[in-house]
């Protein structure tokens, strides 16, 4: 692979102040939502693909592990989880005697959807022996059946720690898969075609036609959440510049905002990163590679219904016992084979 993989940490803890809210009508709604979390004694996280408002407001913000392992550790009693569902989830799986909420239960996900456990057990009948790795981007009983968790950050570490004669099941992202298998070189990695709709956006000729088109600017790809994971697989193609290509965890794309001398750096990913990069350099311009990758699961956690969520304790996220002691286990699997202060998702 050509493109350079930064390592930093992946995640910028907290918003410790609400400096960044400008506006009378924001700040008072921020000052109302701060207030509320404490009196409820919760904690507010936000994934980086949330709007700018969420974000603002947060007590931190990061990728979905970063997140997860933020809840592991906060001293709150409730957690609420401006996210998609299987992150509220994987926070739960890591921190099961806190509360969990998420503003709106039906912030899904097409890629945890496109595989359930169902489907899961009856791949696996299809191949027994076989070792399955699963992206986090997946439900929880998705991870009960899951061997070894992954990120896109530590896919390949993860696919490598398995022994080379021992097959391996793949699921979900199909992109992610392709990469690793590349990577790795496996002939014996069966790989569940699964995509994320954001996906869509973010497709080979645009990238490279977009990248021509700006023979000067840098572009950040970022693989969290499934989303640019076409992006990855197609920049270890050599379809776009290795030269100019940097694929960046979240921390290491702030990083490299901050440092960066390029006037133009062209950004695939979710388009909600851009706020993120945007504050931490003004004088760049991040422009998205596609603005239609906007995640609408994402988008449907609003400033309105984090409010509400903080009134009402709704919606309290939960998982079976039984179902989070074995997701358990493969998420501390990867943690304890791969990087994962570097993970990317
Ligand atoms: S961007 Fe894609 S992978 Fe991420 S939460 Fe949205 S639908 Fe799921």
């Amino acid at each position: 692979m050509n493109v350079r993989l930064f390592t930093k940490a992946q995640f910028r803890i907290g918003t410790p102040s609400l400096a960044d809210v400008t506006s009378p009508v924001d700040k008072e709604w921020a000052n109302r939502i701060r207030a509320l979390a404490a009196e409820k004694d919760a904690v507010i996280l936000a994934h980086n693909y949330q709007v700018p408002e969420i974000q603002d407001v947060a007590h931190h913000v990061g990728d979905s592990l970063a997140l997860s392992r933020i809840a592991a550790t906060v001293p709150e009693s409730t957690i609420v989880f401006c996210g998609v569902h299987f992150m509220a989830e994987t926070a739960k799986i890591l921190s099961y005697d806190k509360t969990i909420i998420i503003p709106d239960e039906r912030a899904g996900c097409s890629l945890a959807d496109t595989i359930t456990a169902d489907q899961l057990r009856e791949w696996k009948a299809q191949h027994p022996g076989a070792v399955v790795v699963s992206y986090v981007n997946t439900t929880a009983a998705v991870k009960a059946e899951t061997d070894i968790c992954c990120t896109s950050s530590n896919a390949v570490e993860v696919v490598q720690s398995i022994p080379a004669d021992v097959p391996v099941l793949f699921c979900p992202d199909q992109f992610l898969g392709a990469h690793v298998q590349r990577m790795t070189k496996r002939d014996n990695m069966h790989i569940w075609m699964g995509e994320c709709h954001v996906h869509a956006g973010i497709n080979g000729s645009e990238l490279k036609a977009m990248v021509a088109a700006e023979p000067d600017a840098e572009l950040f790809v970022h693989p969290e959440c499934g989303c640019a994971t076409s992006a990855m697989y197609l920049a270890s193609e050599g379809v776009v510049p290795a030269e100019r290509t940097h694929i960046l965890s979240t921390g290491g794309m702030l990083d490299a905002a901050r440092t960066t001398k390029a006037k133009k750096v062209l950004v695939a990913t979710e388009t909600g990163m851009l706020h993120q990069l945007r504050k931490v350099n003004v004088t760049t311009v991040f422009e998205p590679v596609n603005r239609a990758a906007v995640c609408k699961y994402m988008k449907m956690i609003t400033p309105e219904k984090l409010e509400h969520a903080l009134v009402h304790g709704t919606d309290v996220v939960d998982v079976p016992r039984d179902i989070a002691d074995r997701a358990r286990l493969s998420v501390e699997r990867m943690i304890a084979i791969g990087t994962p202060s570097r993970v990317g998702e």
